[in-house]
């Protein structure tokens, strides 16, 4: 039943679509514009972007042949390639130059997808019950996608847009850019080229609940990954003399206090915001349990059962978890090393050397060492501006009637924290539609999104860029 809900919702703004830039519909219902935009997505989804093992130069490259084919000058399009099987994509559709650019990010990597694992091959763009299939079919290649189809499309209308519209693929965004030669390397050696007064990224999906839209996500600040290692060292032995002080046993009763221990609440605009919308569509006891949390006196057991909630709980506070274990070298032998990762998402403002001493102070054992392993990128949220949320709001009513626009702070992170530190702010916001079960489905197996809300996510995006742009 939610199925017919979704086609029915999408179906009108596809009409819209069509009656107002796509031209005749094509004999499998598709507009030119869609084929277009369909066409893209499948030669992108199809190029391997794995991080470690595929090729975004290959990927980048393919796009700069679209653009220049579609009439972009090669002035205007760059495929850059740091190192071999790397690559990133800057374009420029000019405009009048009145005001400041706008930047389109989406990234061009994905993460591993194993044919044994999923149902269809990975790196085929499968259409199937109504769904496109595929790795990065949602993360990131459905943004990439509509971003080039619309440059296209903008260029093919003659659209003059009042501030010049920049475009950046890039490589690496799913590692964090830890080598530096996607966004990091682009703000490093071509800033000129992706200088804007704000940037549009992923990070803000619509999220569909039974077929109805609920929720229109504008991702304004991230929490910043941190990863701790714990070490206990001992000096071993054999096993067949047992001693108290065994580094495994040290390590977990350090691992058990913290799944006990819960970082204090820590809110900020963002999550105030979000917070109060989300209350408007949960139950009623969770919603005064909203409001007793986010009083100026916050509710010691509102804020317990809320907590036990893993999406508002990650919203609540810093959260630090274990995600690897290691220990001993001998099933004979007493360990003489024990090794856990410990992975943290920290709230923006909160330094992460505060965050390694109370874990030291929770840990409460000198034998464990606490390491932070990688540096972290805190960014500052982006401020959102009258112009940004009322093209939204507006855009929104129309595609999602009934949906409240929020302002979200993701848990996971993004090339927007390297973008925000660049002085450019940054807005998560992608305009598919998904129900929570196939966003699950990101980074996972058979990654897939609706058919529908692939093709009127792109139309949004096309609509929004030409809003934000002096365009109607
Ligand atoms: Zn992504």
């Amino acid at each position: 039943m939610h199925r017919n809900g979704i086609r029915s919702l999408l179906l009108s703004t596809t009409l819209c679509a069509f009656l107002s830039v796509s031209g005749a519909a094509r004999a499998d219902g598709l507009t030119p514009d869609q084929q277009l935009a369909h066409d893209i997505y499948k030669e992108l989804v199809e190029i391997d972007t794995t991080t470690a093992t595929g090729d975004t130069k290959q990927a980048a490259e393919a796009m700069a042949a679209r653009l220049k084919a579609a009439g972009f000058a090669d002035e205007d399009v760059h495929a850059f390639s740091p190192v071999p099987r790397k690559g990133n994509l800057v374009a420029r559709l000019r405009g009048t130059g009145k005001r400041k650019p706008i930047l389109l990010v989406a990234h061009l990597d994905v993460v591993p997808a194993l044919r044994s694992d999923w149902s269809v091959d990975p790196f085929k763009l499968t259409e199937q019950d109504g769904y496109f299939y595929g790795r990065g079919s949602s993360d990131d290649k459905y943004m990439a996608a509509s971003f080039v189809t619309n440059l296209i499309r903008y260029k093919h209308e003659g659209y003059k847009p009042d501030r010049d519209i920049i475009l950046a693929l890039e490589t690496d965004e799913e590692i964090f850019d830890h080598d530096g030669l996607g966004i990091q390397w682009l703000i490093k050696n071509h800033r000129d080229l992706i200088d804007a007064e704000f940037a549009l990224n992923e990070g803000g999906p619509v999220n569909l609940l039974n077929g109805k839209a609920v929720r229109v996500n504008v991702q304004t600040s991230e929490k910043v990954p941190v990863t701790f290692q714990l070490d206990v060292k001992n000096s071993g032995g054999h096993s067949s003399v047992p001693r108290k002080d065994n580094a495994i046993y040290r390590l977990a009763e350090g691992l058990v206090r913290l799944s006990k221990f819960e970082f204090p609440l820590h809110l900020n605009d963002t999550t105030r915001a979000w917070f109060a919308r989300a209350a408007q569509s949960t139950g009623e006891q969770t919603a005064a349990d909203i409001r007793a949390v986010l009083a100026d006196k916050p509710d010691a057991a509102a804020l317990s059962r809320l907590s036990v909630i893993a999406p508002f709980n990650a919203q609540l506070r810093t959260t630090c978890v274990a995600t690897m274990l290691q220990g001993g070298h001998a099933a004979n032998a007493l360990p003489q090393l024990a090794t856990a990762k410990v992975n943290c998402r920290i709230i923006p403002g909160e330094p992460a050397e505060e965050v390694k001493a109370t874990l030291v102070k929770m840990l409460a054992d000198d034998e464990i060492a606490v390491t932070q392993i990688e540096r972290e990128v805190a960014s500052e949220p982006s401020k959102l501006n009258e112009e940004i949320v009322g093209a939204i709001e507006k855009l929104s009513h129309e595609f999602w009637p009934g949906a409240a626009v929020i302002p979200v702070m993701s848990t996971g992170a993004t090339d927007g924290a390297f973008l925000r530190n660049a002085g450019i702010p940054t807005y998560g916001h992608s305009g598919m539609a998904m129900e929570p079960g196939d966003a699950g489905r990101i980074h996972g197996r058979d990654e897939r999104v609706p058919m529908k809300s692939f093709y009127s996510g792109n139309d949004y995006l096309y609509r929004l860029v030409k809003m934000l742009s002096g365009g109607t």
